[in-house]
């Protein structure tokens, strides 16, 4: 069942999600080599906390293990996402992925970024920039009219045309007081197909895109999901609503691309 968001509504998935996004942009600013992953979450957790709001990953459910124990995922090269946080520290030349969630005012944020940790090579950098250019096409496919298919092409065909691979076992999806609704948002799919798009429908898309094969496999821990040849994966999530017609971005990388240009 797809819930359509009114206006007040979008307002307050506004809210988590510009939270989300502002606590991205903190976690932006000490990834560098020799930080752990713990304590990106850490930090993130108390900053979520700080504002109010509930990390909504800490706890998450698990059908197959142990509730999610942290507030981030945190997805380090071959892992694609569920990543949970360690004290191994970051090398040079690491990516990670790290996934964010906080439950505001009985609505929740949701959006993910892949960072660089120090100089990455240029073949990672490409993998970056694609998933990323896929997510934006992905949502200027996301307006009246459109069908969720037109977004899942988008991001297929986009990221296909340069021969990575497009994780087909997790998928985008609506967004609200859950914070997995209906629709699903595959990243691959037929462009004319599926439901149709309408105003006040929120949704979070989320490329998962790897380096080589997009075969995957679940680790012991029952959470975090590698890629099966190793090869790294990339990962970026923005929620958005279908405002007046179009997209509009709830969450924001502002704050992240900001510490980004002053780290180059
Ligand atoms: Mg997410
Ligand atoms: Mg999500």
């Amino acid at each position: 069942m797809i819930y359509l968001k009114t206006e007040d509504e979008i307002n307050l998935l506004r809210n988590a999600n510009q939270l989300v996004g502002q606590t991205l942009a903190e976690v932006a600013k000490i990834v560098k080599p020799g930080v752990t992953t713990r304590m990106l979450d850490t930090l993130a957790e108390q900053f979520i906390r700080d504002h109010g709001a509930v990390p909504t990953f800490k706890g998450f459910p698990n059908p197959y293990g142990s509730p999610f124990p942290a507030s981030l995922c945190t997805s380090v090269n071959g892992v694609v996402v569920h990543g949970i946080p360690n004290d191994e520290p970051l090398k040079e030349g690491d990516i990670v992925s790290v996934d964010c969630g906080a439950l505001l005012e009985g609505f929740n944020g949701d959006s993910c970024y892949t960072f660089c940790v120090g100089e990455v090579s240029e073949e990672i950098k490409h993998l970056l920039r694609v998933t990323k250019e896929s997510l934006y096409k992905a949502i200027d496919q996301a307006i009246v009219g459109r069908r969720i298919g037109d977004i899942s092409y988008a991001v297929q065909s986009h990221c296909e045309q340069y021969g990575y691979g497009v994780v087909k076992e997790f998928v985008g999806h609506g967004i609200g007081r859950e914070m997995h609704e209906d629709p699903q948002v595959p990243n691959y799919g037929r462009q004319g197909t599926g439901k149709q798009l309408k105003n006040g429908l929120c949704i979070a898309i989320e490329p998962m895109i790897t380096l080589g094969s997009p075969e995957i496999q679940l680790m012991e821990d029952r959470w975090s999901v590698i890629t099966r040849d190793g090869k790294p994966a990339a990962h970026f999530e923005h929620t958005i609503a279908i405002h007046r017609g179009k997209a509009e971005i709830l969450s924001s990388f502002e704050g992240i691309e900001e510490v980004e240009r002053q780290n180059n």
